[in-house]
């Protein structure tokens, strides 16, 4: 039989670097050909070879009611009838805003834009804007988007500013760039006393989906709040995997349920509240977004942001959300599968550990949760490859590399999840 997955691979890779539009798509990280998607529906998609599989990235977060929900489609279908992009604005905008305003408490204005990658660069922005500093402060292991200052690892030595992680990244682009280990109240305590007066915002994936799954301590975060308010520094959470992912309060919601009073000052969202579409959004209090283009001097901007069908997708999505129970059945479900996931690889006497929160999940091949990107990376990276590519080969769709999250949507069944339990059954007594 021919393998269409390969045939259309090694055609793209003739036209689109790689064969793929995101490095990560090209399963270079686990070996093997990248299933090309047909079509999906539910908690499926289909290959090209029409082979069906559970899909647990579902878009990297968006489809949070897993594919083709009614709801969803017809407002989209309906947007789409109305007009596909006019550069001008509209009423679903304002609805947007408001359920997102609603919804995450500490915000009190956003701004619409059109990826995960330009609100964290303009939330950036906005930060040294609203601040006059230049410095700013992130942690080994988080993604905030592709933009130049982000791509950026920490130099040798503690608490250094970092060395580019992209060619093509000049370094004086990333030496206001404070790479810190995440987790380490030492380092963030000494970045702090030294450069405290100078950083204009400190940004945080409160729980970490760019390293599987790594949540914030308690002690950690209450630090970061505290520093970042006697500083003078915004605390920036990127929510654009948690928002609306892991709660209706989105993990910022988490926090404050554990600390009194928690709040970040700026907030990154993307992912879910487009439903699958390409919407993102920024967000904080009044009198630092007021400081934006067309009112302030930070100048932002963007063709399609707020595009007319992306938000209709978006609301139609959060509408879903908010639907009474709709977390509680997301998180025990997830939970179920990490617990089976578990069970089912300490029967085969394998190293294994995962934690989850609403409809996010990570799994380690080690037996204690990591705390920081460099306990990530001493994972058994062959093993979790052949349990990845066992897991594929029963229609199990997990992502592609071990330092990633993976999601469940409204849309898995029980059935599903049990049936994902029994095929890594399976693959465990194989390893
Ligand atoms: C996905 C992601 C981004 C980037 O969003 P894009 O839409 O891919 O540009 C930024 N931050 C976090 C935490 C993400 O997970």
């Amino acid at each position: 039989m021919t393998d269409r997955n390969q045939t259309l691979f090694e055609r793209a890779k003739t036209l689109i670097p790689g064969g793929v539009n995101s490095p990560v798509r090209a399963f270079k990280a686990v070996g093997g050909t990248p299933r090309f998607v047909q079509r999906a529906q539910g908690a499926y998609f289909w290959d090209a070879n029409e082979q069906r599989y559970i899909d647990y990235i579902g878009s990297w977060g968006p489809m949070i009611l897993g594919h083709g929900h009614p709801a969803v489609l017809e407002a989209v279908q309906q947007a789409a009838l109305e007009g596909f992009s006019f550069g001008a604005p509209t009423e679903r905008e304002i609805e947007l805003a408001e359920e997102l305003v609603k919804l995450v408490p500490s915000l009190e204005m956003v701004r619409l834009v059109s990826s995960g990658t330009e609100a964290g660069m303009s939330a950036i922005r906005l930060a040294r804007g609203a601040t006059g500093r230049k410095k700013i402060i992130k942690f080994e292991g988080c993604y905030h988007g592709h933009a130049d200052a982000l791509l950026v690892k920490a130099g040798s030595g503690l608490a250094t500013f970092g060395n580019p992680t992209s060619a093509g990244v000049p370094p004086e682009v990333v030496q206001d760039t404070l790479v810190l280990e995440y987790n380490n109240l030492e380092q963030l305590e000494a970045a702090f006393a030294e450069h405290g007066a100078a950083v204009a915002c400190l940004m945080i994936e409160p729980i970490a989906g760019n390293m599987n799954f790594v949540r914030a301590s308690v002690p950690f975060m209450t630090r970061c709040r505290e520093l970042c308010s006697q500083h003078g520094a915004l605390l920036v959470f990127d929510e654009v995997m948690t928002g609306l992912r892991v709660g209706l309060g989105s993990a910022q919601g988490h926090y404050a349920s554990l600390i009194p009073g928690f709040e970040p000052d700026m907030t990154v969202l993307g992912k879910v509240i487009g439903g699958g579409m390409p919407l993102a959004a920024f967000g904080g209090k009044r009198a630092v977004m007021e400081l934006l283009a067309p009112l302030g001097a930070v100048y932002q901007a963007g063709t399609l942001s707020g595009n007319p069908v992306a938000t209709a997708c978006g609301l139609a999505t959060l509408r879903e959300l908010q639907k009474p129970g709709f977390y509680e059945a997301l998180s025990a479900r997830t939970q179920r599968l990490v617990a089976g996931l578990t069970e089912a690889a300490h029967g085969a006497g394998i190293p294994f550990c995962g934690d989850s929160q609403g409809g996010m999940f990570g799994f380690f091949f080690m037996d204690q949760l990591p705390q920081n990107y460099a306990r990530v990376m001493t994972t058994d990276g062959a093993r979790f490859n052949r349990f990845y590519h066992g897991m594929l080969e029963r229609g199990v769709y997990f992502a592609p590399a071990l330092y990633e999250a993976g999601f469940v949507s409204s849309a898995h069944s029980d059935a599903d999840i049990e049936a994902t339990v029994a095929a890594a059954r399976e693959v465990f007594a194989q390893l």
